[in-house]
């Protein structure tokens, strides 16, 4: 569940520990190195609270983000619905046989 904003203080959370992700998409870890990046980069350039705040405004946008499109991927992935379990995991492995299709698909969920 997307938490709200909370008083910034030097303490912060990253990766699983704030968006736990499904398996599904595989974006989980890409998510968490998103995060170490963003952290990382913010602490190089800004002053530590300002950088963490920052870092945290937005990491809830496209963390929860990604755990939206990765609950919905989980879903289709269990439906009940044989007709679309079939079309899902049949992207999927098209995805897997081409790979600059899957780049593209999965672009959105890269580093900035
Ligand atoms: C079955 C499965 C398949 C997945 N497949 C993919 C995939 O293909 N691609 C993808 O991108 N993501 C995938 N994910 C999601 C991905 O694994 C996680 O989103 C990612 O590992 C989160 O990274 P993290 O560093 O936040 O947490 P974690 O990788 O969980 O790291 C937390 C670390 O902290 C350690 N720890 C915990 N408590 C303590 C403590 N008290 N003291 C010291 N250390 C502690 C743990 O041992 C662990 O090593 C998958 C997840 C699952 C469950």
């Amino acid at each position: 569940m997307p938490v709200d904003p909370w008083p910034t203080t030097a303490v912060t959370l990253l990766g699983d520990a704030i968006h736990s992700m499904t398996p599904m998409r595989g974006i989980g870890a890409n998510t968490a190195l998103r995060d170490a990046m963003t952290l990382c980069r913010n602490l190089v350039e800004r002053e530590p609270l300002d950088a963490i705040a920052d870092y945290e405004r937005r990491m809830r946008e496209y963390g929860f983000a990604a755990v939206t499109a990765s609950l919905r991927s989980a879903r289709q992935f269990v439906s009940g619905n044989a007709v679309g379990r079939v079309a899902f995991k049949s992207v999927l492995r098209l995805f897997e046989a081409v790979p600059p299709l899957k780049r593209a698909a999965f672009r959105d969920h890269g580093l900035d």
